[in-house]
């Protein structure tokens, strides 16, 4: 993949946002607003041990009625799929799986796309055992991050240009400038 698109997905607040600007460090993200529900989406270029790739945060405006958000995030990872070359699905250590993480994670089971879990939250050492439930998705390792604390970021990113080596599938171009 020549620069690749990665999209966090995941419900309101397990810490999509922290971390986008956690791995973006000072540089200024793209606002771009789309049709549909979850409208706003903010793209950033970072780059970790030499490849560069494009994050995409999504759902920072979020309905506030159940049934809305649960179509905001059903579009939201309907986005993601399309349009995203990686996708990094973020779970909450503090609440454990939801009910919807469940409905994301079906979807996400579903997609040829490669899907890296994360679990955020995982403020320390003695919590990181906890992320063993997080294994019931069926996504694969999940993988223990702090976004406030900047824990275990690097090894995350590590797993996540590893999947840059495998063969593109094709994906819809998100913006004219950048494909
Ligand atoms: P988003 O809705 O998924 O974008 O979540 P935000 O990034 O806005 O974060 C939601 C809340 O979770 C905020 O109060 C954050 O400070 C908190 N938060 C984010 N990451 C962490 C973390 O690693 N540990 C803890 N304890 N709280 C976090
Ligand atoms: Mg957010």
């Amino acid at each position: 993949m020549k620069q690749p698109l990665v999209t966090i997905v995941g419900r309101p607040n397990v810490g999509k946002s922290t971390l986008f600007n956690r791995i973006i460090g000072k540089r200024e993200a793209i606002v771009h607003n789309l049709p549909g529900v979850t409208r706003d989406r903010h793209y950033a270029v970072s780059d970790w041990s030499g490849k560069s790739f494009m994050l995409v945060d999504t759902g920072g405006y979020m309905p506030t009625s159940q049934d809305m958000i649960d179509l905001a995030i059903r579009e939201q990872v309907d986005i993601a799929i399309e349009e995203t070359d990686v996708i990094l699905f973020m779970v909450d250590l503090t609440t454990g799986i939801t009910d919807i993480d469940l409905s994301i994670a079906e979807k996400l089971r579903r997609t040829e796309r490669p899907v890296l879990l994360v679990v955020n939250k995982t403020d320390n050492e003695m919590r990181e055992s906890e992320t063993f439930q997080f294994y019931n998705l069926g996504l694969g390792d999940p993988q223990p991050v702090s976004a406030t604390l900047g824990r275990g970021i690097g090894d995350m990113l590590d797993h996540l240009i590893h999947f840059f080596e495998e063969t593109p599938k094709k994906r819809k171009p998100i913006l004219s400038s950048w494909r």
